[in-house]
C-alpha cells in the first residue's frame, strides 16, 4: 500500500486516493485538429520507470496531487500541488 504526501493534508493511506492520469500531458490548442485531441485523450506512453502522475485526494482536501512514482517499484519519491514542478528524476536511477 502507498503513503502519499499531500501537499495540504501530510502523509496518507493511498486508499484515500484515486488515480487520475498521466500528469505529463498537455491539452492542445482550440485548432490543433480531430488527431491531436483524439491523442490528448486516448494515447499514452505507458512508461517503464520514472513517471509523473495526477492523483485525486478525494478522501481528504479533493485536490489534485502530482506525483512521481516508479511504475516498476512502486516507490514515491516526490508529491507537488498541481501548479508547482515536479523534479525530473536522475537517469541513474531511471530502470532501463
Ligand atoms: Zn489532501
Amino acid at each position: 500500500m502507498h503513503q502519499i504526501d499531500c501537499p495540504w493534508c501530510g502523509v496518507r493511506d493511498e486508499a484515500e486516493f484515486k488515480y487520475r492520469g498521466d500528469a505529463t500531458v498537455t491539452r492542445p490548442a482550440a485548432g490543433a485538429g480531430a488527431d491531436a485531441f483524439h491523442d490528448y485523450v486516448h494515447t499514452r506512453a505507458n512508461p517503464k520507470g520514472w513517471h509523473a502522475e495526477w492523483w485525486h485526494h478525494t478522501g481528504g482536501c479533493r485536490q489534485l496531487v502530482k506525483v512521481l512514482r516508479n511504475t516498476l517499484t512502486h516507490e514515491i519519491r516526490q508529491t507537488a500541488r498541481a501548479a508547482e514542478p515536479l523534479a525530473a528524476p536522475s537517469p541513474e536511477t531511471t530502470p532501463t
